[in-house]
């Protein structure tokens, strides 16, 4: 994963109520230093985190959920489980035993 495409992984996952901080950290495999610097770097990911603080965050219309075919991020619309067509069609091919636990 790219620097750009962590960080919009995060802000993602930040938006969800349901996931602590931790536990994103850990979907993603961040470390306490990396995710500091983001937040540093980042301002959307500052205003999340200021937002979750004050318990402002407002939930999202879907739960951020991970592509099983590129493990990116994304919002899905409707029930879609890919994050976009090329997935979907290699999910198709691909994808069967992979399961998310939570
Ligand atoms: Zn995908």
């Amino acid at each position: 994963m790219t620097f750009a495409l962590e960080e919009e992984a995060i802000a993602l996952l930040l938006r969800s109520p349901r996931l602590e901080v931790s536990q994103i950290m850990r979907l993603l495999d961040v470390s306490d230093a990396e995710f500091r610097a983001m937040i540093k770097r980042n301002a959307r990911i500052a205003a999340l985190i200021d937002a979750r603080r004050a318990g402002t965050l407002e939930a999202p219309q879907a739960e951020p959920v991970q592509c099983p075919a590129c493990d990116e991020w994304f919002l899905p619309y409707g029930a879609a489980r890919f994050c976009s067509d090329p997935c979907r069609n290699l999910g198709r091919l691909a994808v069967g035993g992979r399961r998310r636990t939570r």
